[in-house]
């Protein structure tokens, strides 16, 4: 490598410590726009056009005139100066070698401006022209036969965390919101709907269809978002719409008919709802998450259509986003709890307003499950069991878990509680948003916010000068401070599931007309169950009572039936670890129907466990891989230890 590269990247990287570790953007010029401008070509899978940066520098008089993307796979062909929206001057540009601890962090682009190129006001437009890898980390392209027509193509994004890089070059991180404008040309008849406003479309003679969008609201890279297909759509609301193919819109339609009541519970919680419209899209079954908090358009899994809104929880948490995370954004991913545990705490205040306070403690219980698996999982001493997170050389996926959700919303629970309760809490939370609206966040500025807040409001200063701090947010392990959520509902589920296993007791249909009727305390009773045939051991003797009571309780509630894909995953898991061999035939359908990692991979790593189970895992992989998304492909392959 020449001394000017390796001398770049020492720059580079030296200014990189003070921003965001996930990107090798600099602060010496900020994006505040981009135009992206691009084709879809299906048959090699590739996206081709060109991106506009509007690009305001911090010092070009003294400063380098230069400016720093990430990219990772792209091909670049071009890169100039616009001026008056026409390329004038092709522009000096290098793609230096990225990160070797870590490749998903893709590879820098650093373009070059003269000083007398960038305008009095510090600003240039540069146009990069370009092209996608079929292999790009954020696209998913689907044949027509892994939709739910089977007659044309799809295609959809996830950008979350670092893979916007692999779709467009940027400045790939939350630390910088811009606005976005898009021009997005498809095969006819296909619809193309973004994370912005829809503002039109055109036929073109050559037989593709021309979109137009626009996003005033700013917002960081990750939240870009674009999915193809053949797409229609059903008001559900004021201001809501669901879309997806045909094939699925009305049960779509039925399934989240309550969001504009969860809208205007977030709204009445955390304040006005900034985005115009709320759209939420259907996705094919390869989804690999539950939900994406795209803005104006959240991504949503199939597997959410139980026929029952009982799990409409995930549009809950996505619509929770459009104040925390969409709106205030954690700075860097180190900070990345400070989206997902704000907006876990929104989602349950919304459900529980909806849903009552049982919905609230079982859902904040089962949470607090989530979060012990992921601290075991870890380890107790990991660091990524801690709030605020040192990510240097290595990919945020690798970081991702239940600790920032579940971790962060016990602490919030626990300021609450210290503050005197949902009453002086919702109200910080709006101030919160408008404080930190439009822009972004990190735990530190906000601990001074918080502090400032509480004592303007006249909570008394032992009280908060009795926050620990540095244990809540960098001490690693469960909460020091154990929750206090009110636990009838699961000590209901849990006793059942103990008469069953330790005291014999007959499973009959009656059993249940004690519950609440949510699907939560069903979840928590099967999660019971899992915990004491965990305890049980797995000799021959115990997976054999276990199959004669998992028989018994499938007489008495016909779990082998159920569509509910949550109460499914878990009644799977049970009869796997039971080695019931009659459970294989139905678990492969269902790691075939859908693509969710959440049930994806801990179903394939028990089946595997087994022996009886492990020829099934294997061949239920090489049957169904290639309808899943890339990254669960790879993460099934991984945990399988079997090559792609
Ligand atoms: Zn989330």
């Amino acid at each position: 490598m020449p001394f000017q590269d390796s001398f770049r990247i020492f720059v580079t990287a030296l200014l990189r410590k003070m921003a965001d570790p996930s990107s090798f953007a600099t602060a010496a010029a900020r994006v505040q726009h981009i135009h992206w401008n691009v084709k879809l070509d299906f048959d090699t899978k590739i996206i081709q056009g060109y991106v506009e940066h509007h690009v305001i520098f911090s010092d070009p008089e003294n400063g380098p005139c230069e400016v720093v993307f990430d990219t990772k796979g792209l091909k670049i062909s071009s890169v100039h100066l616009v001026e008056d929206g026409t390329p004038v001057t092709t522009l000096t540009y290098k793609v230096l070698a990225g990160n070797k601890k870590c490749d998903q962090l893709g590879e820098p682009l650093v373009v070059t401006f003269l000083k007398e190129q960038i305008k009095e006001d510090h600003v240039a437009i540069v146009r990069i022209e370009y092209e996608t890898s079929p292999s790009s980390s954020a696209i998913q392209w689907l044949p027509p036969a892994q939709t739910a027509g089977k007659v044309h193509p799809y295609l959809f994004t996830q950008c979350q965390a670092i893979h916007a890089r692999s779709m467009l070059p940027c400045q790939d991180t939350p630390s910088n919101k811009c606005t976005y404008s898009a021009v997005v040309i498809v095969p006819s008849p296909l619809v193309a709907l973004m994370s912005a406003l829809s503002t039109g479309s055109q036929d073109l003679e050559d037989g593709t269809i021309q979109y137009t969008f626009d996003q005033k609201v700013p917002v960081p890279s990750y939240l870009i978002a674009l999915a193809v297909g053949a797409l229609e759509k059903r008001d559900i609301g004021p201001r809501s719409a669901v879309w997806s193919e045909k094939e699925m819109v009305e049960a779509g339609a039925y399934e989240f008919a309550e969001t504009e009541d969860f809208l205007q519970a977030g709204e009445e919680i955390a304040g006005p709802y900034v985005w115009g419209r709320y759209d939420i899209l259907l996705l094919p079954p390869s989804f690999p998450y539950g939900g994406m908090e795209n803005p104006m358009l959240t991504f949503v899994t199939p597997t959410l259509l139980a026929g029952d809104r009982s799990l409409v929880n995930v549009v809950a948490h996505e619509i929770a986003h459009s104040w925390f995370g969409n709106l205030a954004t954690s700075k860097t991913w180190g900070h990345f709890w400070m989206n997902e545990g704000f907006t876990v705490f929104l989602e349950r205040k919304i459900l529980k307003k909806l849903r009552g306070s049982g919905c609230y403690n079982l859902a904040a219980m089962m949470g607090l499950k989530a979060l012990e698996d992921s601290v075991n999982l870890f380890g107790m001493q990991h660091p990524f069991t801690c709030l605020c997170q040192d990510l240097s050389d290595c990919d945020p996926d690798d970081a991702f878990s239940s600790v920032p959700y579940e971790k962060g919303f016990n602490f919030l629970c626990y300021l609450q509680e210290l503050v005197g309760g949902e009453e002086l809490m919702n109200p910080f939370l709006k101030a919160h948003c408008e404080k930190y609206k439009y822009s972004v966040v990190e735990s530190d500025g906000w601990k001074a916010f918080f502090l400032e807040y509480f004592q303007t409001k006249g909570v008394d200063k032992t009280k908060l000068d009795s926050i620990e701090w540095e244990t809540w947010l960098n001490t690693p392990g469960m909460p020091h401070i154990a929750p206090t959520f009110d636990k009838t509902l699961i000590n209901q589920a849990h006793n059942l599931a103990k008469d069953y296993v330790e005291a014999n007791k007959k499973p009959a249909k009656e059993d249940f007309e004690s519950f609440s009727g949510l699907t939560e305390q069903i979840i928590v009773f099967l999660e019971s169950l899992q915990a004491l045939q965990e305890f049980e051991g797995k000799s021959e003797e115990a997976k054999a009572k276990w199959r004669l009571l998992l028989d018994d309780i499938n007489k008495a509630f016909g779990f082998n039936d159920s569509r509910n894909s949550e109460i499914r995953f878990r009644w799977c898991t049970l009869c796997i670890r039971a080695e019931e061999e009659s459970i294989y035939k139905q678990t492969s359908a269902f790691l075939g129907e859908q693509g969710r990692m959440k049930f994806l991979r801990p179903l394939y790593r028990d089946l595997f466990k087994t022996e009886k189970g492990t020829p099934i895992a294997l061949e239920t992989f090489e049957k169904y891989k290639t309808g899943y998304h890339g990254i669960a492909q790879k993460m099934v392959a991984k945990d399988l230890g079997v090559h792609l």
